[in-house]
């Protein structure tokens, strides 16, 4: 299979040259990329995974004919001589999403197919299909499976939506016949409550009237829903998930394609974090937030 770029007819907004984007089996190559053996090797994976993918997005503004290949086990796609089998699902990770058409989750971590258990609703919330899917997973498929994974996306319109209703509350009640987009909602409201606290005491009250504050209440809102699903996935499993399983989360940028998450002493980090543990995880993460560089653009915007 193969994504390609091509830069005919040309791109009016950028110069994009012409690349492709492969998944390959290769029978003379008998190196099929293994499983990954633990959660750190699986996060490791995803980590470098991504940034290949946004690297190879950067090339292609300067250089044409990029090829990039994913390897691929012709047995995750049925392909195993002389059986009739189907192939045994053996994801290493399975990925909490947006149902949002510019997060492909495989394609963004630079993974193919059987390599992701992946379960995206709008927002990324924890509904009760949602944990169901998981514990399945935890449960059925626990030999491959080393890591989950919470990813949030810049831009996100559940957020969105959450903070133009947090902004304006009148709106909630066009809602009022639509139970289905409230349950998304309300689970968001307190996030966005809470990540408004945050910005009002680390940039004072007058944080409110500046242009970019909306901008600045759903980006910080979208890293907390996210860290917040993350910990309540691993409170829901608790003792009963295997030891080696780790939760950890993230945020994809949909301007640079990486994924991102502020830490103390790291607010401009890349690649994905631990879910937080308890409150105080969550307050670190509160003040990570208020001191990125993105965050605080948003808050500065003039106009
Ligand atoms: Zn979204």
């Amino acid at each position: 299979m193969i994504v390609s770029g091509d830069a005919s007819p040309p791109c009016t907004e950028v110069n994009v040259e012409t690349f492709d984007i492969i998944y390959r089996y290769n029978p003379h190559e008998t190196a099929i990329r293994p499983l990954p053996p633990d959660s750190n090797t699986a996060l490791l994976r995803l980590e470098e995974g991504n940034k290949s993918f946004a690297a190879l997005i950067d090339h292609v503004k300067d250089v044409s004919g990029i090829q990039h290949v994913i390897p691929v086990d012709p047995r995750d796609l049925g392909l195993v001589s002389g059986s009739p089998e189907m192939p045994k699902q053996r994801p290493f990770a399975a990925v909490l999403g947006c149902s949002d058409a510019r997060v492909p989750v495989e394609l963004i971590f630079n993974e193919g197919p059987n390599d992701l258990f992946v379960i995206r609703v709008a927002g990324n919330g924890l509904g009760t299909e949602v944990l169901g899917s998981l514990k399945y997973a935890v449960e059925n498929l626990g030999v491959s499976l080393k890591l989950i994974v919470v990813l949030g996306h810049s831009g996100c319109g559940a957020l969105t939506t959450a903070v133009d209703v947090f902004l304006n509350p009148p709106d909630y009640l066009a809602l009022a016949t639509k139970h289905s987009l409230r349950s998304i909602l309300d689970r968001l409201l307190l996030v966005v409550q809470t990540s408004a606290r945050k910005l009002l005491s680390a940039f004072g009250p007058d944080v409110v009237l500046r242009p970019g504050y909306r901008k600045a209440l759903i980006e910080a809102s979208i890293v907390t829903n996210s860290a917040l699903a993350a910990y309540s996935i691993q409170q829901e499993l608790g003792a009963g998930a295997p030891t080696e399983l780790r939760t950890v989360y993230g945020v994809y940028l949909l301007e640079t394609r990486e994924v991102w998450v502020p830490r103390l002493g790291n607010v401009e980090a890349v690649g994905l974090a631990a879910a937080p543990h308890d409150l105080g995880g969550f307050i670190e993460l509160g003040e990570a937030i208020v001191q990125s560089r993105r965050i605080a653009s948003y808050i500065k915007l003039e106009r």
